[in-house]
């Protein structure tokens, strides 16, 4: 039987992973790091040794070859492989999986290159080839998709008869010091904010233009901050997995500064991911952008302050209206002490390791393809609580 975890991927994300299983090495029994830079990935191996003596494996992989991801999972072997690489090759590590007969997870839905396009579709597609090779696929594994999924399947299996209105919110209280950074993948965030709204409301979906609705919300111990709507991939699936729901929207809190930027940067063709000749050569703005900015990675000891990410749920309960917010704090510094990474990569590393556990000791266990809502959300709930993100409920 195949024996311990593969996280492909060495970025923020990675990294957190990549700790986080050494911290939990009595259920994955044996790490290993594969990444396109290998050299990223004895960083980070070095690390782990250095903070908790204990030695994981690192491998190069390019994971847009579905080849070279078979070749490396017939030499490691692991029970789940662990996709924090970038949503591009979701598609490649899903059938490469597939071939070899193991569990996926990830924690962001496909993206196509050169299409700004977030859908469940092409991977949803994949549920026969998982259901007749008897693995599991988890889909939306991170925080935001990931923990808030979760929360909202606690409170339809727990707290609630029928749920009616979600609003999740997203709050980043966090300051590290520069006029303008992205705290995660700047050409995956950038291409998130900069692209319209929608939310779902009573089976349709509603468009809006890019941060067109605000609200003013009073984030518990945080405080009042502007949030913007946004579309968010959590939102497809959600709007299937939650009966009896009238409407659903997302919400993310950004700085002046982060916006005036973010405009200008649009308004001058920055963000464009359509290649443009420069002096004769082929480039990509957003990925000449991305290298002009501040690596992601960088801002782990600079970032000070708190995220605040949670539900707002109104819905049924007995016959009667009831209003509730669960979410999580995680402070931005606690988190680099213990893993080297700020709060954004700590709150998606955290549930992909706490995903991958349920999986790896066969407490979900189900062939084919799910976003994670559709499993039962207590043993996951438990696990947030000891692994270093936990919740509050509160009626509002
Ligand atoms: P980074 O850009 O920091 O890291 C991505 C890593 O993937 C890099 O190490 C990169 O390698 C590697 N990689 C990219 N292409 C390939 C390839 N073809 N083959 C092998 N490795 C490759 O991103 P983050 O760590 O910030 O994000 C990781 C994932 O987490 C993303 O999918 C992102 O969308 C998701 N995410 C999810 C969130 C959630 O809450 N659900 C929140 C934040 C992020 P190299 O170092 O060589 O470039």
């Amino acid at each position: 039987m195949n024996k311990g975890v593969l996280i492909i991927g060495a970025g923020g994300v990675g990294r957190v992973v990549a700790h986080k299983c050494a911290k939990n090495l009595d259920t994955f029994e044996h790490v290993t790091l594969a990444s396109r830079t290998k050299s990223k990935c004895d960083m980070i191996a070095k690390e782990i040794l250095d903070m908790q003596g204990i030695k994981i494996d690192t491998y190069s992989v390019d994971a847009d070859s579905v080849e070279e991801l078979i070749k490396l999972l017939e030499t490691v072997k692991p029970r789940v492989v662990i996709n924090v690489a970038l949503p591009y090759q979701d598609l490649t590590i899903m059938d490469a999986c597939v071939a070899c007969k193991i569990d996926y997870l990830d924690t962001a839905n496909y993206e196509h290159p050169d299409e700004a396009k977030f859908e469940y579709k092409l991977q949803w597609e994949r549920d026969g080839k998982f259901k007749d090779a008897g693995i599991t696929a988890l889909l939306g594994s991170g925080f935001d998709p990931g923990v808030t999924g979760v929360f909202c399947a606690y409170a339809q299996q727990n707290i609630f008869d029928e749920i009616h209105y979600i609003d999740i919110m997203d709050c980043n209280a966090g300051d590290h010091g520069y006029k303008f950074a992205t705290n995660f993948n700047p050409e995956i965030n950038l291409r998130e904010v900069s692209a319209n709204g929608r939310y779902w409301e009573n089976g349709q979906w509603i468009e809006t233009k890019p941060l067109e609705i605000r609200v003013d919300w009073d984030y518990p111990e945080v405080g009042v901050k502007p949030s913007y709507l946004l579309y968010h991939e959590e939102l497809e699936s959600l709007s299937k997995n939650i009966k009896g729901l009238k409407r659903i929207r997302f919400f993310m809190t950004f700085g002046d500064s982060y916006i005036q930027h973010m405009n200008c940067l649009q308004n001058v063709g920055m963000l464009g991911i359509k290649p443009v000749m420069h002096n004769g050569v082929e480039i990509v703005p957003i990925e000449f952008l991305k290298t002009l900015l501040p690596d992601p990675a960088s801002l782990g000891p600079r970032t000070k302050g708190v995220t605040n990410i949670g539900c707002v749920m109104e819905g049924i309960k007995d016959g009667k209206k009831k209003t509730i917010y669960i979410y999580n704090i995680c402070d931005h510094q606690e988190a680099y002490k213990e893993v080297c990474a700020q709060c954004v990569s700590y709150t998606t590393g955290v549930p992909a390791v706490i995903g991958a556990k349920l999986l790896y000791n066969k407490t979900w266990d189900r062939d084919g393809v799910y976003n994670i809502e559709e499993f039962e959300a207590k043993p996951f709930m438990d696990e947030l609580m000891t692994q270093g993100l936990p919740w509050k409920i509160i009626e509002l």
